[in-house]
């Protein structure tokens, strides 16, 4: 399917399932060599993330612990620029090598707001990835350890991410389709 709808928008092929997969791998192996010794803290934010971290974390054959919060900062295709916290952390932090996984960094401001939050629990160390990066889209300053893929500027679905709640389930990711005319 090269078009597709969700709710009130059409979208089209942007970025296909195995070259995402393949990229996911590639990064994997870094991420393997900094961390198969270092007992990481592996924290999933939610909901957008789940299909990359069960991809990413299923590359890594040694212990780490995982875990899932949840936070919103976007309404329809446009940033809300405010970061609601809505399922906060309960395992520990402090003294942990904590890894953060997001599913796109868009202006950065949840990243930095995350990063904020958990570097105040005293953690030994705080590594990023991320499956999408917009370097255009960046207002803040702040470094991305592990980035899968960088995109332009557009509004993406599937893989994982959603309009509105729905377009999650699409293998490949889409992009919106302008209006033309
Ligand atoms: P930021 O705080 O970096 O601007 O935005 C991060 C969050 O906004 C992401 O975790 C994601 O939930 C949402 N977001 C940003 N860009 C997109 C996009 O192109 N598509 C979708 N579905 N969500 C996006
Ligand atoms: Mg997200």
């Amino acid at each position: 399917m090269s078009v597709i709808q969700v709710q009130n928008k059409q979208f089209e092929l942007f970025i296909s399932e195995d070259e995402i997969r393949n990229s996911i791998k590639e990064v994997s192996q870094r991420m393997i060599s900094d961390l198969h010794d270092k007992n990481p803290l592996i924290i999933c934010v939610l909901n957008g993330v789940f299909i990359f971290a069960a991809d990413l974390i299923r590359c890594f054959e040694f212990p780490c612990e995982v875990a899932f919060i949840r936070l919103k900062s976007y309404s329809g295709t446009n940033s809300s620029g405010k970061i609601i916290e809505i399922n906060g952390l309960v395992e520990d932090v402090k003294g942990r090598n904590v890894v953060i996984i997001e599913d796109i960094v868009d202006t950065g401001n949840t990243i930095q707001y995350l990063k904020q939050n958990i570097l105040s629990q005293q953690p030994e160390s705080l590594r990023i990835a991320t499956l999408f990066l917009k370097p255009e889209a960046l207002q803040v300053d702040v470094d991305v350890d592990y980035v899968v893929m960088k995109i332009p500027n557009e509004f993406i679905v599937g893989y994982g991410l959603d309009y509105n709640g729905y377009g999650r389930n699409f293998r490949n990711v889409y992009k919106i389709k302008e209006i033309e005319g």
